[in-house]
């Protein structure tokens, strides 16, 4: 377990068009910190890791793991992959098919040459702290894929590494799974913590495991933070967007009232209050709701004329797509109440009011 510390790191291709995959990126991770790299396709993070694990070599920077520098450019200095202790866990399990589990989950030590006896010991160890002690003398072909991928991730932690990368490592197992194995890992290092660089492009993964999340963008980090704190005050547009507030409402205020567009806000007043300049509320789906009439608005609650444009059932949900003032189109999820809710008939061409909490 150890604080790594990433400075200026960059790394190009000079494809066609070059890309600037990692670019001047700066990030310290703190000990037994599970850090996710969230964003897109693209944006950098598998660049990232692989210059983290010394696959890749960076063009500038320095990168820091524990008290010792695996990689300084201005220095000439860059630790090969085995120099560097760290344990990688991947999207494609990688596990040897010619190795039963047991000599899978070992290799790591094999390759640093531990005694055979402390070995064994330490493999049977952290095969049960990933609930496959059962499997230790079958072949990979013989498992399925989520418990291939927990030995993989017995194999990521086995030699106890200063730092465990994750690169997408739950997005091939079908969704159930991945809920299960995503539980599992967060428990694992809940009960015995290690260093953690988890990449993904799942928000809800960033938002479970994460101890912080790091929004990139570009070879970029964009936003640094708890999931909370990201969650609740997204710095941009574009974390917001990617984290799924994807409802964006721009008030202004005029003739004495706020105003989207021309129609008046419904109900509560939006803070701050009688401030001239514009505001943008960002409402998440699943924090909107759909109110038949004006009327029937919370007093905390703001409200804009709109019409439903799309409803697509979710079983004890509705994802509607609404229209308002000036073409502008709003996601709600709403949950379906019980029968006689205006909700059950919901149909493209209502009018409803899209509502949301103006104190949240
Ligand atoms: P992510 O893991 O976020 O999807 P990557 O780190 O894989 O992103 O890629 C970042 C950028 O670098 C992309 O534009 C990608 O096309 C480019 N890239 C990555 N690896 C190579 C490579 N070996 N050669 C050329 N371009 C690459
Ligand atoms: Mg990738």
């Amino acid at each position: 377990m150890s604080h790594v510390s990433v400075s200026g790191l960059t790394r190009r291709f000079n494809g066609r068009p070059p890309a600037v995959a990692v670019a001047d990126l700066d990030l310290d991770i703190e000990d037994g910190e599970f850090l996710v790299l969230l964003g897109p396709s693209g944006c950098g993070k598998t660049t990232t890791l692989r210059c983290l694990a010394g696959l890749e070599t960076p063009d500038s920077g320095t990168i820091r793991l524990g008290d010792s520098i695996v990689f300084d450019q201005a220095k000439r200095l860059n630790l090969p992959p085995n120099k560097r202790f760290i344990g990688m866990v991947f999207q494609s399990y990688a596990l040897w098919p010619h190795m039963t589990v047991r000599k899978n989950i070992g290799y790591p030590l094999k390759a640093r040459k531990m005694r055979e006896a402390l070995a064994s010991g330490q493999v049977e160890e952290t095969a049960k702290l990933v609930d496959c002690q059962d499997l230790l003398d079958r072949y990979p072909a013989q498992l399925s894929g989520g418990q291939q991928q927990r030995v993989a991730l017995a194999r990521g932690l086995v030699a106890r590494p200063d730092l465990v990368l994750f690169d997408e490592p739950l997005s091939n197992l079908d969704a159930r799974l991945r809920d299960q194995v995503r539980a599992e890992l967060h428990e694992l290092h809940q009960r015995k913590p290690f260093t953690a660089v988890f990449v993904t492009h799942d928000q809800s993964e960033a938002l479970a495991l994460g101890t912080r999340m790091a929004i990139m963008r570009s070879g970029r980090i964009e936003q640094l933070g708890s999931p909370q704190e990201v969650f609740e005050d997204p710095a941009s547009e574009y974390v917001a967007a990617f984290i799924g507030m994807s409802n964006r409402v721009a008030a202004h205020f005029a003739d004495g009232a706020w105003k989207f567009g021309t129609a008046d806000v419904l109900g509560a007043m939006l803070r701050p209050e009688r401030s001239t300049s514009d505001v943008t509320v960002r409402v998440r789906p699943d924090d909107a709701r759909l109110a038949a009439e004006a009327d029937s608005l919370a007093p905390h609650e703001a409200g804009v004329p709109a019409v439903v444009a799309d409803v697509e059932f979710g079983g004890k949900h509705l994802d509607v797509t609404v229209e308002v003032e000036g073409g502008h189109r709003l996601n709600v999820r709403a949950d379906i109440g019980r029968s006689g809710d205006f909700l059950q008939v919901l149909a493209r061409g209502d009018r409803v009011v899209f509502a949301f909490d103006t104190n949240a």
